[in-house]
């Protein structure tokens, strides 16, 4: 597999420090308002990557933060004369709520800035021992101009930075002893936020947060770094600068960064007030039907948003969602291969399917279990599902070649345009049921429901949550989350209680 890294400026094999494990921070919102979609596409692309990268075997430790501290945060408070954390908590639970709808799973942690203070306080004091940070009146720099790397990420040289610079410096920052360092604690004003530090009462800087937290969650190396193109400069430089003194060694071997969504092919930014929230949209749209269109371009694409183009994605989507449902219709109405007219006692397709495969459900096979395990399919039936196949490899090849979810996307449609060509009545249920596992499948990577809903039992729903407790005990949170997301899917909820796990519907 091959990402493309903005430190190298190209396309790398893709090598984690520890094999078969990835160690993934993705920068999160600021919560001072709804989120809009723009903030909504790093977290669609970068659940993305994380479930293919699952679905390649890996463990993943995602880690992705919120920014409750925050000039922002502070401002809308005293708006709305309110505390700041009254803000923050009733903005973080809407962003979780917009997640949840557009399938974007819950990260491994969800860390807050104000809940690691300490350990701000901890790397600051480390990096004025090392004499890359120092202190004036109880404000608090870095050093850039001791980091010899500075700017390796942003391909930015130093001296025209310098120059540029000057004439950004807000008033009170000509303590400052280069116009390049930036801040690390700043002292409360009144009304604010603040905590007692050595230097003064006051509050982190933004860029400490990530360093502090990506090493407190994930270690001192991770694998990849991720966030919006904007977060390059200086956020992500500045990151880099903190943890890489602070720790003596390469902070992430990977950085990913999305493209902007666009209108008009500006970028669609709160500032600009050029925004759609992620709740104005759904009240038009299914949530899929956003996160189909998101995965339409490739992250680091452009993306312009606009009613055509939400049309258009709603028409695609519905193409596969249809010919998931005709291909349903067919397994009602078809014969399994080995009782076709001969009217024994007909086994259900996924009774079969077990029979030959450890009991395991057919829902859970790969298409590669089930072409290895043949199950009785005739030899053109045969043919048919190997040439399903080929779909899946070229869905790989496409995701592999740094998360191309757009020409992903193209093997499902060529997957489609396969199944509704091939299948009929006449063939038989186990390979109508493998075909349609395959595109509800390969979806799923994409984090994609194209299944029609169903109702659950009573009872299948307490046998899931029976395998989800198994699967937690044995440390396969990946199938554990699974099997959430599918009860979550079906507008089931689960509740850990001290009585165990209670479930209700929505
Ligand atoms: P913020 O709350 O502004 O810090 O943004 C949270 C995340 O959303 C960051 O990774 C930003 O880079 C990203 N982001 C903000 N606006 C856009 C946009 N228009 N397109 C893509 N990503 C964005
Ligand atoms: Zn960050």
């Amino acid at each position: 597999m091959r990402v493309y890294n903005t430190l190298s400026k190209r396309k790398e094999e893709f090598v984690t420090l520890e094999p078969g494990k990835v160690k993934m921070y993705v920068c999160g919102p600021t919560v001072y308002n709804l989120i809009h979609i723009g903030n909504a596409r790093p977290m669609i692309v970068f659940d993305t990557a994380r479930r293919y990268l699952e679905h390649k075997g890996y463990e993943v430790n995602y880690v992705s933060n919120f920014t409750d501290v925050d000039d922002k945060i502070i401002a809308k408070a005293n708006e709305e004369g309110v505390s700041s954390q009254e803000i923050s908590e009733r903005y973080i639970a809407e962003c979780q709520k917009d997640m949840e709808a557009l399938n974007v799973r819950p990260a491994t942690t969800h860390p807050r800035a104000t809940q690691e203070i300490d350990g701000m306080i901890a790397m600051i004091q480390t990096l004025i021992d090392k004499d890359y940070a120092y202190d004036v009146d109880g404000t608090v720099y870095f050093r850039t101009r001791k980091f010899k790397e500075y700017g390796k990420l942003s391909h930015k040289n130093l001296d025209d930075l310098r120059s540029g610079s000057r004439s950004l410096l807000v008033t009170g920052e000509d303590q400052k002893e280069d116009p390049l360092d930036f801040v690390l604690w700043k002292p409360k004003k009144e009304g604010e936020p603040s905590w007692s530090s050595p230097w003064s009462d006051g509050r982190p800087g933004w860029h400490i947060e990530c360093s502090v937290m990506s090493k407190k969650y994930l270690g001192e190396e991770i694998d990849i770094h991720a966030g919006g193109e904007d977060l390059i400069f200086p956020h992500h430089e500045n990151e880099i600068a903190q943890s890489e003194c602070c720790n003596g060694k390469p902070f992430a071997k990977y950085w990913l960064h999305n493209a902007f969504l666009n209108i008009d092919n500006r970028k669609m930014s709160k500032s600009l007030g050029n925004f759609f929230t992620v709740r104005e949209i759904l009240e038009k749209y299914d949530a899929q039907v956003l996160r189909f269109f998101m995965l339409s371009a490739h992250y680091r694409s452009p993306l312009n948003f606009s009613a055509d183009l939400m049309d258009a994605a709603k028409n695609a989507l519905e193409r596969i969602q249809n010919a998931v449902s005709n291909l349903s219709y067919l397994v009602e109405n078809s014969s399994t291969s080995e009782n076709a007219g001969s009217g024994m006692e007909k086994a259900s397709a996924s009774e079969k399917v077990a029979a030959k495969t450890d009991n395991i459900p057919a829902s859970d096979k790969t298409i590669s279990d089930m072409a290895d395990a043949n199950y009785g399919l005739t030899a053109p039936e045969q043919k048919i599902l190997v040439g399903a196949k080929a779909f899946e490899t070229k869905f790989d090849e496409a995701m592999d070649d740094d998360f191309n979810t757009a020409d992903a996307i193209a093997a499902v449609f060529e997957l489609v345009k396969y199944a509704n060509s091939n299948l009929s009545a006449d063939n038989s249920k186990e390979l109508i049921l493998a075909v349609r596992e395959e595109i509800v499948g390969l979806c799923g990577i994409l984090g994609l429901i194209v299944e029609e809903k169903e109702e659950l039992l009573d009872a299948d729903v307490e046998a899931l949550i029976v395998e989800r407790q198994a699967a937690r005990k044995a440390r396969n949170f990946a199938r554990a989350d699974e099997i959430r997301d599918q009860l979550a899917a079906l507008g089931i909820t689960l509740l850990d209680t001290r009585e165990g796990v209670k479930w209700k519907r929505a």
